[in-house]
């Protein structure tokens, strides 16, 4: 694999952070060498996914992924979004050549949950990806439209329907002419990701290919 000089800076830059503070697996918190994301048991449970040039995914969801997931949502834990993005990065990275001058969007959360949470855990994810591809990052170049109910709490029908018509291009002038990695942490149905992508090309965004960290099978 060979890397743009940006990604070997933020290589180094790591290597001297975990120098200082020894890097401990997303899942289980057990000691990690440096670069690794999962401890070799939680490793053991992750799962490839398959993926196709447009919709990477880096792990089929399960084992500790979902719980590494999990924790960077819903156990006030940000700082995940760093190997989880890295686990995001080396499955984007042979794929970026094909996506020349692309940026770096994340699936917004509604304001309100933004509150609740203090973060976007895509934001947080998209900007590690930036970071390693080299790519620019455009944090809240798509908004929400209105709230929309959990996902988790419908069913397939209710879920397409429910994100239809819930995001617009809120910096259309900066994407226009752009290809863009469209970044979320989970796939389940794809109606979120396939809604974003709608607002994307409506705002005149070349390419849009998505990037998730796990894809539900
Ligand atoms: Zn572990």
């Amino acid at each position: 694999m060979s890397l743009r000089p940006s990604s070997l800076a933020a290589i180094a830059l790591d290597l001297l952070a975990s120098a200082l503070a020894p890097p401990r697996c997303a899942a289980c918190d057990a000691p990690v060498r440096s670069l690794a994301a999962l401890c070799g048991a939680c490793a053991a449970t992750a799962q490839r996914a398959s993926c196709s040039d447009q919709d990477v995914a880096a792990y089929v969801y399960g084992g500790a992924v979902a719980r590494a997931i999990g924790r960077m949502k819903y156990e006030k834990r940000p700082d995940l979004a760093r190997p989880l993005g890295d686990l995001l990065w080396r499955a984007v990275e042979p794929r970026a050549a094909g996506m020349p001058d692309a940026c770096v969007v994340p699936v917004p959360l509604h304001p309100r949950r933004l509150v609740e949470r203090g973060y976007n855990h895509a934001a947080l994810l998209a900007r590690r990806l930036g970071g390693r591809l080299g790519a620019e990052v455009y944090p809240v170049a798509l908004a929400r439209t209105r709230e929309t109910p959990r996902q988790a709490t419908l069913d397939r029908r209710a879920r397409l329907s429910n994100v239809a018509q819930a995001f617009r291009a809120a910096r259309a002038g900066a994407l226009r002419g752009r290809a863009v990695w469209l970044v979320d942490d989970v796939r389940t149905t794809g109606s979120t990701l396939d809604a974003c992508r709608r607002a994307l090309l409506e705002a005149g965004v070349t390419a849009v290919a998505t990037a998730v960290v796990a894809r539900a099978e």
